[in-house]
């Protein structure tokens, strides 16, 4: 049978890791700052994670959701203390999609309507709700004709409006990314996102925070929007939530109740994947990565800022966004073929999107400066070559 596949790939077979490196099948090291598209939190193969995941391997890997899962119950009690969420409820599935599906199914049960506001260069999934939000030229989804679904330009607060005021009484809910990530890290301005808070209370909309790409501390705080004090009714996650173990969740507002039928999939939760969040959660505390986020992000931009060819670098805590004078993918494949590092691009195709490990070290970090810097002033020294031939 033949793999139907859907991804462009590099001719590149990683078999082993370990911290912020990878190896090949032939013995080829690479930096990972890409994170596995923002997956890997605490760094591959993290020794707590690996003996949590063996010891958890020997006891039990899965029951149905029939039965108590302690693993379940520590886990939301640390994802709410770790958080402040502590008085929200934590759906347990396994997926960023899945995750935003059943919010924005949660959001119309909530009340009762069935619009949906989403902006400009989101990304929230590839199953049959999420890509209706998703604004991706790449991503062909018919559904995302349907009358249901209402696109507003990004940070665009007067559009936004307009919308509300038209269709506001029929608004069930607005989806938003604490970071655009796919869309090349775009970073909502604190006024539009306490707007867009303000119509949810004035409409009985629900705000959905899409937290998957920015959340679990990549920004230097738990989730990105937590930056301006606003409170979502319902925050999605996944991702970085394993460290590469397939989870997601849905973190709920108290006031939304609990209809038996309404939620449910049977992996969600599972007794593996909740020990390696936890492992997850442990190891972020006891290692304090967000404010190593916080540090090495602002160590790296620092760096790199007067590089020739950088326009903008978007960023909060490790999640950057390079915004080049050109499309990135000469610079990215240079990185990944003459330097061995792995980076990512973005719907943008100028901007260079960088993801590590919460744990990366500045030594790690210096690498990628430093290959960046050949990378970029190489291209410097071509420009001028040409014009002098
Ligand atoms: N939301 C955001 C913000 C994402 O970046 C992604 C994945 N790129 C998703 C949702 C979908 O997550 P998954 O691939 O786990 O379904």
């Amino acid at each position: 049978m033949n793999l139907f596949n859907v991804y462009p790939l590099f001719n590149i077979n990683p078999v082993k890791a370990q911290g912020s490196f990878l190896w090949d099948d032939k013995g080829q090291q690479y930096l990972d700052f890409y994170g596995g598209h923002a997956v890997i939190s605490i760094g591959h193969n993290h020794p707590h994670y690996q003996k949590t995941l063996k010891e958890q391997l020997d006891k039990i890997s899965f029951y149905s959701n029939s039965v108590q899962n302690e693993l379940q119950t520590e886990l939301a009690e640390k994802l709410g203390r770790i958080s402040g969420y502590e008085d929200y409820s934590l759906f347990l599935c396994n997926s960023g999609a899945e995750a935003n599906e059943n919010a924005l199914k949660l959001a119309s049960f909530h009340n009762g309507k069935s619009k949906v506001v989403y902006f400009s260069g989101s990304f929230h999934g590839r199953t049959s709700a999420a890509v209706s939000v998703t604004d991706n030229p790449k991503i062909v989804a018919p559904v995302n004709y349907d009358e249901r679904f209402i696109r507003s330009e990004w940070n665009n607060t007067g559009q936004l409006e307009d919308i509300f005021e038209k269709e506001g009484t029929e608004i069930s809910s607005v989806i938003i990314e604490g970071i655009q990530g796919v869309g090349g890290v775009m970073i909502p301005d604190a006024a539009f996102l306490m707007r867009i808070k303000e119509l949810c209370q004035q409409y009985d909309a629900v705000l959905i925070l899409d937290e998957v790409q920015s959340g679990y501390g990549r920004s230097g705080y738990f989730f990105a929007h937590q930056e301006y004090g606003i409170q979502p009714d319902l925050i999605t996650t996944a991702k970085g939530m394993g460290n590469g173990f397939p989870i997601g969740g849905v973190l709920i507002h108290p006031e939304f109740q609990a209809t038996n039928g309404l939620l449910g999939t049977t992996f969600g939760g599972n007794h593996l994947a909740c020990a390696a969040a936890i492992a997850v959660l442990d190891v972020m505390k006891d290692e304090n990565l967000m404010e190593n986020a916080r540090i090495m992000g602002d160590y790296i931009e620092e760096k790199i800022k007067m590089l020739p060819h950088i326009r903008s670098i978007r960023r909060k805590g490790l999640m950057i966004g390079i915004e080049l004078d050109r499309d990135c993918a000469e610079v990215r494949s240079r990185l990944l073929y003459d330097h061995h590092i792995f980076t990512g691009n973005s719907n943008d195709k100028a901007v260079l999107r960088i993801l590590p490990a919460l744990n990366i070290k500045k030594e790690e970090t210096d690498l990628f400066i430093n290959a960046l810097k050949t990378v970029l002033e190489g291209l410097t020294t071509e420009a001028a070559k040409a014009l002098t031939h």
